[in-house]
């Protein structure tokens, strides 16, 4: 474990060097060898870098799950007989064991049987309604992930979309508020022969603002227009929309469950 970094650091250290010197000599066929046999060097090192990064995941997966045992078994109220017990996880254990406090404000997801849709989901339970944490969060972003509003649905992280919002009492215009069968714009092209209307793979797409859905101002959640649109849009119409909203999220959260979806996939969800 202690040799393990330094060593590396020096192999890296050897390597960048031989790069750099070479790059200062004459172009002749010892150093065109030389290149040769650090490409090599450096792919041999790159093999045993991904197999140590896989039984580094695999490792530290399974210490996990080993160290998530012990804490459901620690963290279980004592039985009341003074005697050995068997744990859920078949180990023996007994009254004077270790104790682990679990957290007032740890939340476990576990099986619960929703009775509107039959379906048993994973899902963190709440003793109070004050436990249940904010919905939305907003991130800063880095490198690789977009600042803006996210929330945690099964534990994948998703960007709060901002499409375009059409009313659709004022404007008739449908096109990109669906995906086209063909997925790229390409291949539609080379089946249809014609520009086509649907939202093809990478382009923006937009959502479709129906009265139904909130008849005093349609539109609302267009974020052109957010502004006015907080100030025009009456209470009651709000509760319509949340009855649209959360029923489509809630059941995209059932969707993600039944399918197991629960990698912390970043999505973005306002492109085709
Ligand atoms: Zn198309």
């Amino acid at each position: 474990m202690v040799e393990y970094i330094p060593t590396l650091n020096l192999t890296f250290i050897d390597i960048t060097n031989r790069l750099e010197q070479m790059k200062l000599k004459q172009h002749t066929i010892s150093v065109y060898n030389d290149g040769k046999e650090l490409l090599q060097d450096c792919s041999i090192i790159m093999d045993s870098l991904k197999k140590h990064i896989e039984i580094l995941e695999n490792t530290m997966e399974s210490c996990r799950e080993f160290l998530s045992e012990i804490y459901d078994d620690l963290s279980k109220p004592l039985p009341p007989e003074d005697f050995v017990f068997n744990t859920a996880y078949g180990m023996l254990s007994y009254r004077g064991r270790d104790n682990i406090e679990k957290k007032q404000e740890e939340v476990v997801p576990d099986r619960v049987f929703i009775p509107e849709i039959k379906y048993n989901m994973k899902i963190p339970s709440v003793k109070r309604l004050s436990e249940i944490p904010s919905m939305f969060y907003y991130y800063k972003g880095d490198k690789k992930t977009l600042p803006g509003v996210y929330c945690n649905i099964n534990n994948n992280c998703i960007k709060v979309p901002f499409p375009q919002v059409i009313d659709s009492v004022k404007d008739f215009n449908r096109v990109k508020s669906m995906r086209c069968k063909y997925k790229t714009r390409e291949l539609c092209y080379s089946h249809t022969n014609r520009d086509c209307n649907y939202a093809h793979r990478g382009e923006q797409m937009i959502k479709i603002g129906y009265q139904s859905r909130c008849p005093s101002n349609p539109r609302f959640g267009n974020p052109e227009t957010m502004a006015i649109d907080t100030k025009t849009t009456v209470s009651d119409d709000i509760d319509t929309v949340l009855m649209y909203g959360l029923n489509d999220i809630f059941s995209t959260a059932v969707w993600f469950d039944y399918y197991k979806i629960t990698k912390k996939k970043l999505m973005y969800t306002d492109k085709a």
